[in-house]
């Protein structure tokens, strides 16, 4: 074993080892506080909802564990168990010229990950989101998902790997620079293509209708200066119960999405200061900072894989016989995140200091105590717990947690006199 294979292995095990310590440490927390509602929500929660939340997180902790345990394996599998190996020989013994037998095995590569993780997704979907209420889901609409998912990556991928191959054969020592700017370019595309054309494929969008809720709204828009190139909502129910409302796209093109499953549960005071916590965002200039720092990681990303693929050990120390520029990047893709998975914490630090700002911006244009009750709402709709461990939330929040944003706005208020 070499040490580039030994410092592989051993920062998958910490990986691994520290999300179980932090998963068994929430485990314990939340089910040690299941039979009280804590204090702040004592009046908003009652004790079945709250015990709902408790058994919701601990069912869903166990399968993730399971989870982490099998990406372990299969990381193994691939790398210094061969697959990769195997795998290159089966498609380069399709004798495809140029870029394209790197593509193929790429593309061979995804598909093969993604039904290998499968079992995990229908566990999760057919048999947790099922018992706790949430899933919307049939066979039938799962089974198209995902056969619609897998021929929307072939096509989107396929001229992105092409490009990128070409690009690591014959644009130079550089080619990293070239590379980074056409991911970033792809990305852009990606933002502005998703809503418009990949999004309608899943979902219907219907402009929002006319009436007290949509004049509330458009109110607020004008309130803080916010132009939109419309307000939707989307049927979320034909798939979980789960509620939400988010913005896509950038510059002009900016859209409004609400889920059914959200105006169900709010009423259109609450509609409102959920609509003005996710203005605060923009205001913020949220959405554009963590652009600029996806950007600036990935070019530190393309810039190590540009060293790294030239470095005869980076594949031999993988199960990797023979170098190629599909087996870098493959390879590139797969162990990457045991060493990134230490972003996580200080990533989501940065979300959770954007969130109290938007929440604050959202008591100044809007209403603090609609908030609260939409935020109660949507804790005890989606069976959110309301007493994380400290330290699994400081690694994988990237919400402050509920008591925490809850005494938050109350300040919030209280400074502005609300
Ligand atoms: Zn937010």
């Amino acid at each position: 074993m070499t040490s580039w294979t030994t410092t592989v292995l051993l920062f998958a095990l910490i990986a691994t080892a520290s999300h179980l310590y932090l998963s068994y440490r929430q485990r314990r927390h939340v089910l040690s506080r299941r039979n009280a509602v804590p204090t702040t929500f004592a009046d908003s929660i009652n004790l079945p909802a709250h015990q709902k939340a408790a058994d919701y997180t601990a069912s869903r902790l166990q399968l993730d564990n399971i989870s982490q345990l099998w990406g372990l394996a299969l990381l193994l599998l691939w790398t210094v168990g061969g697959g990769l190996q195997w795998l290159d020989g089966i498609t380069s013994s399709a004798g495809l010229p140029g870029q394209a037998g790197g593509v193929l095995f790429m593309l061979a590569f995804f598909m093969i990950s993604h039904l290998l993780e499968l079992p995990v997704d229908v566990y999760r979907t057919f048999s947790i989101e099922a018992r706790f209420g949430f899933n919307q889901m049939t066979g039938q609409l799962y089974l198209g998902d995902m056969v619609k998912q897998l021929l929307l990556m072939a096509l989107i991928a396929s001229p992105l790997l092409w490009a990128l191959l070409a690009l690591m054969q014959s644009a130079g020592t550089l080619w990293w620079l070239y590379g980074w700017m056409l991911w970033s370019g792809f990305m852009l595309l990606m933002i502005w293509a998703y809503p418009t054309f990949i999004a309608p494929l899943f979902n219907r969008f219907e402009p929002l209708e006319e009436g007290p809720v949509k004049s509330r709204i458009e109110a607020l828009l004008r309130r803080c200066g916010f132009h939109s190139n419309g307000l939707y909502v989307m049927d979320g129910s034909r798939r979980s119960r789960h509620g939400n409302a988010y913005f896509t796209g950038l510059g002009k093109a900016k859209r409004i999405v609400f889920f059914d499953t959200l105006l169900k549960q709010l009423d259109g005071e609450e509609t409102e200061a959920v609509l003005a916590h996710e203005l605060g965002h923009f205001h913020h200039g949220h959405v554009k900072k963590q652009l600029m720092i996806t950007l600036v990681l990935s070019l530190a990303g393309f810039a190590l894989l540009g060293w790294l693929a030239t470095q005869p050990w980076f594949y031999s120390g993988l199960g990797i016989s023979e170098p190629s520029n599909h087996a870098a990047l493959t390879l590139f893709l797969l162990i990457m995140p045991v060493f990134t998975f230490v972003l996580t914490p200080v990533m989501n630090l940065f979300s959770r200091r954007n969130e109290f700002e938007a929440d604050a911006y959202a008591v100044a244009n809007s209403n603090g105590r609609a908030l609260i009750s939409s935020l109660v709402k949507m804790y005890e709709d989606n069976a959110s717990t309301l007493t994380p461990d400290p330290l699994y939330s400081a690694w994988h929040d990237s919400h402050p947690p509920a008591p925490i944003r809850i005494t938050h706005l109350q300040q919030c208020m209280e400074k502005s006199g609300k």
